[in-house]
């Protein structure tokens, strides 16, 4: 059976999202604030969490931003009367999973409700470990490439470097976009580095795996 957490501090709407859920045959659990939706969400056994943002002590915003600075992987969906795209970006960015405005219908909060759960018990991790791409494969775990049945180690710029071309797979990315990827923001535009760089890979992968697209950038071929 799931377990909710409701962390909303108005009776009546908690009254209301946990009677509705407990027809459906959920467990509730109800935070009135922020301490106590803090205190109940960590390794709680909890499904998921219904989040209200105006909460007393704490913003529910801060609350998530918590709780995934601490590795807390707990389904969030806000519910809150903020409707602007800016406080949905800034929800999402928080880490929640969905986010749902006041006045709303439980039968919208119980489809959402249900999808949340449906997607974390199917596919954690969701993280994809092994990305493909012709007869090559790049491994983020063990963090080598396979060529065929060869096995090539990289060192770390080269890796991120092509693990960059195998999440683009096709796509022409330009220096500008494999600078910020692979070595950040605080280089220098001008340099060459990412030419060095696709050399070193050309020569491991094969020369044909990273074609100059001129004037462009690089595309990956495999
Ligand atoms: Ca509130």
């Amino acid at each position: 059976m799931n377990r909710i957490l409701i962390a909303e501090d108005e009776p009546r709407i908690a009254a209301f999202i946990e009677k509705g859920l407990r027809s459906h045959g959920f467990t509730t659990s109800i935070a009135k604030d922020a301490q106590s939706t803090m205190d109940m969400s960590f390794n709680s056994g909890f499904d998921l969490l219904i989040l209200d943002l105006g909460l007393p002590g704490k913003d529910g915003l801060e609350i998530l931003e918590e709780l995934r600075g601490q590795g807390e992987r707990l389904p969030v969906i806000i519910l809150t009367a903020r409707d602007d795209i800016q406080d949905k970006v800034a929800g999402f960015e928080a880490g929640a999973d969905d986010y749902l405005t006041k006045p709303f219908r439980f039968e919208e909060l119980l489809v959402r409700v249900k999808a949340r759960l449906r997607n974390s018990t199917v596919s954690q991790p969701q993280e994809e470990m092994v990305l493909k791409f012709g007869n090559m494969t790049l491994d983020l775990r063990s963090r080598k490439v396979k060529l065929g049945r060869e096995t090539i180690e990289l060192p770390a710029r080269e890796f991120t470097l092509a693990e960059t071309f195998f999440r683009h797979p096709g796509q022409v990315l330009s220096r500008e976009q494999l600078l910020d990827r692979v070595w950040g923001y605080d280089y220098d535009p001008g340099s060459n580095i990412v030419d060095v760089y696709v050399g070193y890979l050309r020569k491991k992968l094969g020369s044909n795996s990273i074609e100059t697209v001129r004037g462009m950038g690089y595309r990956f071929r495999g």
